[in-house]
């Protein structure tokens, strides 16, 4: 078995691993890298192997560090398949199609008022090139064996989003298990991640590899920060990753409706095209999910969604309290910028980022502190709170992340720490060494192994 990192290996996003086992060449993910900027200089860079000489890609799940990269991939000259569960297919065709859309409207922005050091800004990739790379999908149900020449690919449900997988490789002599993004247990939205098989080889993620997740009531947290801010007349600002953290906090806000613990009357936005077609595959996959029975096909009631871009406009003009759950969730783009330019100069409003901010990008700045903010080339004040609310994280903590590990059974003969920051992935490794006594590295960006 070969495996090459090429992606993931010192940081969180970019989640791409190559490896070659039974004469197959077959991708783990094809992420996206985000935050700082010269981790996002890398999704401008060829790939280190011809995508050419891949075989196949298997996808552990939706989220943009983990398939946004798909696109990029396919326009560099990959024909193979690309298998993914059929929930994440499904999500992966909302997500993909936005970050294209993105794209192409920072390139465009960028040549309107000339802020990019290139002559003429272009776009990662159109949304043409994601239509190319959805078409190549072929949805691999968890728990069904796939055959790759020698190869058998099987994914396993590991909560953490809709469709979410573990990713099992063997050639009937030599197997590997990539745990993708491990979920928790009691996460609100999705049940707790499902063992995996055991396997000569991990590589396992290490999000919050060095924390545990403090235990937290988000609904009654929430709950508080809408009353407090509807009583100074302001409004409350969700940053929010439209798939999965959107739904977990409409959820929230029925509960703490239906509970009496906010009014009926505080209107509810969600402006995130993205969440709102989100919204409709979690209702459309229910079965997959925890939620109490009804629950997902109520989570939108009553709330006013913003489809177009001028009601989002009139909507960041407004001066009416209300709670705006808005796209994306760590304020890198979207339409949660023009919100966040009008409310972060005033004190009575409060921005609630709820998930992991990535180190460099606008969220990380504001929750830690920073007074002013770069939105759109420009300099914005910040005066409204800004908090993050916890217990919402789809990420397993150390302690669980551990616990995930020991359901393989006995000892890998290699483990591998991926997907975390230095700092994360060095304390995984560490406890990973020292209460299981497994052989465990932490592989640098670019490395290869030969096993
Ligand atoms: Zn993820």
């Amino acid at each position: 078995m070969d495996l090459h990192f090429l992606g993931a290996a010192d940081s969180v996003t970019g989640s791409r691993h190559l490896v070659t086992i039974g004469g197959q060449r077959i991708l783990l993910d094809c992420g996206l890298f985000q935050g700082y900027k010269v981790l996002r200089e890398r999704n401008w860079a060829p790939m280190a192997v011809d995508p050419r000489d891949i075989d196949a890609v298997v996808l552990s799940h939706a989220h943009l560090d983990h398939s946004g990269w798909l696109p990029g991939l396919v326009r560099q000259g990959y024909r193979g398949p690309i298998y993914a569960s059929p929930a994440t297919r499904d999500l992966a065709e909302v997500l993909l199609l936005d970050s294209a859309h993105l794209q192409e409207e920072d390139a465009r922005r960028a040549n309107r008022y000339h802020f990019s050091r290139h002559d003429k800004a272009l776009p990662l990739y159109t949304r043409s090139d994601a239509r190319r790379a959805l078409a190549k999908i072929v949805a691999l149900p968890p728990g069904k064996a796939l055959a790759l020449g020698r190869v058998s690919v099987t994914l396993t449900p590991v909560g953490h989003l809709l469709g979410a997988c573990s990713v099992h490789l063997s050639d009937g002599q030599e197997s590997l298990c990539f745990s993708g993004d491990v979920g928790r247990r009691g996460d609100l939205l999705m049940p707790p991640p499902e063992p995996a098989q055991h396997a000569d080889v991990l590589l396992i993620e290490s999000t919050y590899g060095n924390r545990l997740h403090p235990v937290v009531d988000a609904q009654a947290e929430l709950g508080r920060i809408v009353r407090d801010t509807m009583g100074r007349g302001g409004t409350v600002l969700l940053p929010t990753f439209a798939v999965g953290r959107a739904q977990a906090l409409l959820v929230l806000l029925q509960r703490l409706k239906a509970a009496g613990e906010i009014p009926d009357r505080v209107p509810i936005y969600l402006d995130s095209p993205m969440a709102i077609e989100a919204t409709e595959l979690y209702r459309r996959h229910r079965r997959l999910l925890a939620l109490r029975p009804g629950e997902a096909l109520r989570m939108a009631d009553g709330v006013r969604l913003v489809t177009t871009g001028a009601q989002s406009q009139r909507l960041a003009q407004s001066r009416y309290p209300s709670v705006i759950l808005s796209a994306s969730g760590m304020a890198t783009g979207g339409r949660v910028l023009l919100h966040l330019k009008s409310l972060a100069p005033d004190p009575r409003h409060q921005v609630v980022f709820a998930g992991f901010q990535v180190g460099g990008s606008r969220g990380a700045k504001l929750v830690g502190g920073a007074t002013e903010i770069k939105i759109h080339g420009e300099m914005v004040p910040v005066r409204a709170r800004i908090s993050s609310l916890e217990g919402l994280s789809g990420h397993a903590d150390a302690k669980e992340l551990l616990e995930w590990a020991r359901g393989l059974g006995r000892a890998p003969n290699r483990t591998f720490v991926v997907h975390g920051e230095a700092e994360a992935a060095d304390a995984l490794r560490t406890r990973i060494k020292d209460e299981l006594g497994w052989a465990v590295q932490v592989p640098q960006h670019g490395e290869r192994f030969t096993i």
